[in-house]
């Protein structure tokens, strides 16, 4: 018998350090372009950014920050939150990325859970850290991202982040961490129960970034400017503040403002060719553009995703500005991309039908990662487009536990995402719901997604969203709830009509509400918790029997 042979390659750690040093020594004089909450544009380069970074880094190191210590950040999109990214990774420091719009007694949770020994803040978050400072005992500072001169009036006593960068040098080696060390902590926002932590580590921030990079997925390079709206403190902006630097890519980093006028304006005045966010931003943008009538001149490609991309937004995209929209799938606990919508060159041969109801899905599975479906017996189901089950993932950028649970949330080996989904013979994945969101009519599942995408398809429709409501006889049935057009009508006859022939009949909702507004979680997605909760006791019309 041989014995194994030992490859005799360098045993080069995987950090994230390495991302912004390569970026700072190779494209040093890329722009790196934030919106501040201070109203101007800063700009500034990746070799600024990295002279920074340590300069952090010395700071905190100063202040007694030690490896394995949690940094809680709650911040916008910005030059000042890439820095702490890399300045507290870079020295073994975990970034701990706090959702701002949580309910305030969730962070209040999450800062307690995850243990911060510090938090770095945008001054918008001043009245918010007032109010969670006194729950929070372990925190040993609050450091405002600002300059002395414009440190909020607070109740909290707080730091201001420029004095403790501008105290130091820069004059710092990243040291050559194990690449198994945590990286960043992201915890889910919790619907249900409480918030649970996703500790990502150097590897598997370092493997993502590469994966996310590829041409199968965004394709970027050092020819792109990319502006991630979706948050960097949504599982790390899909992973663009680490992919931008992997391929050079110019960073537009938007601040506060994602209205659809703020965000077409920076778009065009810094020449973004890549994008990525959640369907309701998107909506904002388009309906600027609508009604305005502007068009972009330089956006090639965008990822849609955290929640169901509607066909009808995809195709606007495509068809109405040229842009090609990419529909994505992925969670915290997977760093977070799983899947992404684009053909190969066989798929893109096909009739132009048969290529948009692949592109409508949510795609297939990058390098990396890889799924399964399984029916309720366990047993993995086949990949004919057709059977539905939850599905299941496993790679190297998914979780294996949460953080502080020693409950392990595998299957075999695999992680329940709790989607439920379909898989096709090209191995493209369409999620029908979350499991918690289907809706079981007479023991028969419907999705509400597909409803959903169905009636944002009517042009009086801008958003909509699909519950479940008790019935006597069929235990549940649709309910649609609609927010109409600004400007536009339409009847809950002519809505119940537009589903003829575009879905099973008994899928078509029992009853349409209209409603000025949808509740949405915060992270963009609808929130059918707090809608299942309004519409509990409303009562079909299918559901009331004649009495004579
Ligand atoms: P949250 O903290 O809001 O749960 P995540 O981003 O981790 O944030 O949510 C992941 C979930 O979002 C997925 O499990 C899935 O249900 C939903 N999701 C993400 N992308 C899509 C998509 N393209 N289509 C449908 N659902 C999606």
């Amino acid at each position: 018998m041989t014995t194994p042979l030992p490859g005799q390659m360098m045993d080069v750690p995987l950090t994230v350090s390495s991302l912004l040093a390569h970026a700072s020594r190779h494209f040093g004089t890329t722009e790196i372009v934030s919106k501040r909450v201070e109203g101007d544009v800063h700009r500034y380069t990746y070799r600024d950014c990295e002279k920074r970074a340590k300069q952090l880094a010395q700071g905190l190191i100063a202040l007694g920050v030690e490896a394995g210590d949690r940094i809680g950040t709650l911040a916008w999109n910005g030059y000042r939150h890439l820095e702490i990214y890399y300045g507290t990774t870079g020295f073994g420091a975990v970034c701990h990325t706090i959702n701002p719009r949580l309910f305030p007694e969730q962070i209040v949770y999450i800062v307690n859970h995850a243990d911060d020994r510090y938090v770095m803040f945008d001054t918008t978050f001043a009245a918010l850290v007032d109010a969670l400072a006194p729950k929070c005992p372990n925190v040993r500072g609050w450091i405002a991202l600002a300059d002395d001169a414009r440190l909020p009036r607070m109740t909290t006593p707080v730091m201001g982040y420029e004095a403790l960068v501008r105290a130091e040098d820069g004059d710092f080696d990243w040291p050559l961490l194990d690449e198994r060390l945590a990286s960043y902590l992201c915890y889910t926002s919790g619907t249900t129960g409480n918030p649970k932590g996703a500790l990502y580590s150097h590897r598997s921030t370092v493997l993502h970034a590469y994966a996310v990079s590829l041409p199968n997925a965004s394709g970027l390079s050092a020819r792109d400017c990319a502006l991630p709206v979706v948050p960097m403190f949504h599982v790390n902006a899909w992973g663009i503040p680490h992919a931008a630097p992997l391929t050079g890519a110019k960073l537009v980093l938007p601040g506060k403002d994602l209205d659809g006028k703020s965000l077409y304006e920076l778009m065009e005045a810094e020449h973004v060719t890549y994008s990525a966010g959640v369907p309701t931003v998107w909506l904002g943008l388009l309906n600027y553009m609508r009604e305005t009538g502007l068009r972009l001149t330089s956006l090639k490609r965008t990822v849609i995703g955290g929640s169901a991309c509607p066909p009808a937004m995809l195709s606007t995209f495509r068809d109405d500005y040229g842009v090609e929209a990419i529909h994505g799938w992925g969670m915290t606990e997977m760093s977070p991309l799983g899947t992404v919508a684009r053909l190969n060159g066989e798929q893109a041969q096909r009739s132009p039908d048969e290529q948009r109801s692949l592109l409508e899905k949510q795609g297939h599975v990058i390098y990396g990662v890889d799924m399964k479906i399984v029916g309720n017996d366990g047993r993995e189901l086949p990949w004919d487009g057709v059977a539905f089950g939850e599905l299941y993932v496993r790679g190297p950028w998914i979780i294996d536990g949460y953080f502080r649970s020693d409950v392990s949330p595998l299957v075999d080996g695999w992680f329940p995402t709790g989607d439920v989904a379909t898989i096709d013979r090209d191995g493209f994945m369409r999620i029908t719901d979350r499991s918690k969101d289907l809706i079981k009519s007479g023991g028969e599942w419907i999705s509400s997604i597909e409803i959903e995408n169905q009636a944002v398809a009517h042009p009086a429709v801008a958003e909509a969203a699909c519950i479940a409501c008790a019935h006597p006889d069929w235990k549940e049935r649709p309910l649609l709830v609609v927010v109409k057009r600004a400007d536009a009508e339409v009847t809950r006859e002519e809505l119940l009509g537009f589903y003829q022939d575009k879905v099973a009949r008994w899928w078509i909702p029992d009853d349409v509400v209209f409603v000025d507004e949808l509740p949405h979680t915060a992270t963009g997605k609808l929130n059918k918790l707090v809608l299942r909760e309004r519409f509990r006791d409303h009562i079909l019309p299918s559901a009331c029997k004649v009495v004579n």
